[in-house]
């Protein structure tokens, strides 16, 4: 996985080398970063309830920290293995690059079933996981976040542990002095805690913000229509934010399947209904109404195809795949989950002039507001939900721009675009390091 996304760099490459003419350096740099600089295995004991003790494996993978800090998630999940940390850790390097933070590229798991624990069994288990890997972390090291399966509680847990263990390496009778600077160790933390105003809806307001930027460049006017595939945390959050900006969200869906409505929603009814019926079938919310007569169920394969302006995958990986590319119909594709389109599907795609907003650039307004929350701990300051919104708004349509004239530069797809700006980026950080 790892190596074959690697691989994929090799046009960005060469298109790096005509930009930059610095061969050598190019091709050193490409050498460091098919490897991750650090990987850290750790084997987590946990007494169960029933007083068996189970062996967890975990993992933390330190990709690179050419322009600052490790930053990236952690995953609870059975199929965690070292190959898929490493592929998640190496995008986070071109994630916070792209974007322009000065952090690097992390990303850590613990191959387990969160399901199968209970409360006090998972958050033994995550403090177990902060003991083990305690002397690689830190607001000046490694800065971890949430992911698939964790939370600001376990993120608060993760924290207070990390404290204790710096109160005991240090011999720390004061407790207030730098508690806020020891807790930007972590982000996704609640707000209670030191967690950021605006981190809950800022992948979705990120979305937004690089959609917004593009419709201007292409002179595109609303209202447009916009199908959502995944109604969670981004999907919800993204349609919220585009119903008040003015498009049409006609369809949207989750797990168990979609609705459509040539009106288009208001996403907000939608998920009060969903809440009081448990699906979303069913719930077709115009305006101020839900009405039976103003929409219909579709499937999640039905919602690729619809004939609309934008298409938003915000659900998981390689829902659009060679065997369904050529049925979309969307001008362009945002891409809200990760990895959404396979290669093939891609190219299928590029050559049917569909413009794709890569994942990197669309979904990284969570990261963004990750490094606010790290910021505000460490200068012992609290935003307010508008200051984060505007800080966003600022580091990415500047990415964005920056994408853009590269793009058009160098006649790239956005895709390509993104990885030429976050590798020149680190190219930098290489030469002054
Ligand atoms: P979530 O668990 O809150 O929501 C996922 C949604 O997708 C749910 O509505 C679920 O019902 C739906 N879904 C699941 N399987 C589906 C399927 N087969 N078909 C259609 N819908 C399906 O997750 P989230 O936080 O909203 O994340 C969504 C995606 O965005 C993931 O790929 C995630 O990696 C990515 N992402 C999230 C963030 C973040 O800050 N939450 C940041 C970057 C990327």
């Amino acid at each position: 996985m790892f190596k074959e996304n690697f691989e994929k760099l090799i046009k960005i490459k060469e298109i790096l080398k005509k930009i930059l003419k610095d061969e050598k350096s190019i091709d050193n740099l490409f050498k460091i970063l098919e490897n991750p600089q650090r990987i850290i295995k750790v084997y987590l004991p946990l007494k169960r309830e029933n007083d068996d003790l189970e062996i967890f494996e975990g993992y933390r993978v330190q990709h690179n920290n050419f322009l600052g800090p490790y930053k990236g998630g952690i995953r609870y999940f059975p199929k965690v293995d070292e190959d898929e940390v490493k592929t998640l850790a190496f995008l986070m390097t071109i994630k916070t690059a792209l974007i322009g933070l000065p952090l690097g590229g992390a990303k850590g798991g613990i191959k387990v079933d969160p399901k199968n624990l209970t409360e006090k069994e998972l958050e033994e288990l995550s403090r177990e996981y902060v003991r083990k890997i305690y002397d690689f972390i830190g607001p000046d090291k490694d800065i971890p976040a949430p992911d698939v399966n964790t939370n600001s509680k376990i993120m608060d847990w993760m924290v207070d542990e990390y404290i204790k263990l710096t109160r005991i390496a240090t011999n720390d009778k004061n407790k207030n002095g730098d508690e806020n600077r020891l807790k930007a160790t972590f982000t996704g933390k609640s707000i209670e805690n030191g967690g950021s105003e605006g981190r809950e809806e800022a992948t979705g307001k990120g979305g937004e913000i690089i959609l917004e930027s593009l419709i201007k460049k292409l002179n595109l006017q609303k209202p447009l229509t916009v199908a959502i595939q995944g109604f969670g945390n981004v999907g919800y959050n993204l349609a919220k934010f585009l119903y008040e900006k003015g498009y049409k969200i006609v369809a949207l869906s989750d797990s168990k399947g979609g609705i459509y409505s040539e009106q288009g929603f208001n996403p907000e009814l939608v998920m009060e209904c969903k809440k009081e019926k448990g699906i979303i079938s069913g719930c077709y919310c115009v305006g101020s109404v839900c009405d039976s007569r103003l929409g219909k169920d579709i499937t999640n394969e039905e919602i690729l195809e619809l004939e609309v302006d934008i298409l938003v995958p915000a659900a998981i990986e390689n829902v659009i795949h060679k065997e369904n590319a050529h049925k979309v119909k969307a001008k362009i594709i945002l891409e809200m989950a990760n990895n959404p389109l396979t290669e093939e599907a891609d190219e299928i795609l590029n050559q049917k002039g569909v413009i794709i907003v890569p994942d990197i650039l669309a979904n990284s307004g969570g990261v963004t507001v990750s490094y606010f929350e790290m910021l505000q701990n460490l200068n012992n300051e609290r935003w307010s939900k508008e200051k984060v919104f505007s800080e966003l708004e600022k580091y990415l349509t500047r990415a964005f721009e920056e994408v853009w004239e590269i793009k058009n530069n160098y006649n790239l797809s956005l895709r390509e675009a993104s990885f030429v700006l976050a590798l020149k980026r680190i190219y930098e950080g290489f030469k002054n390091n």
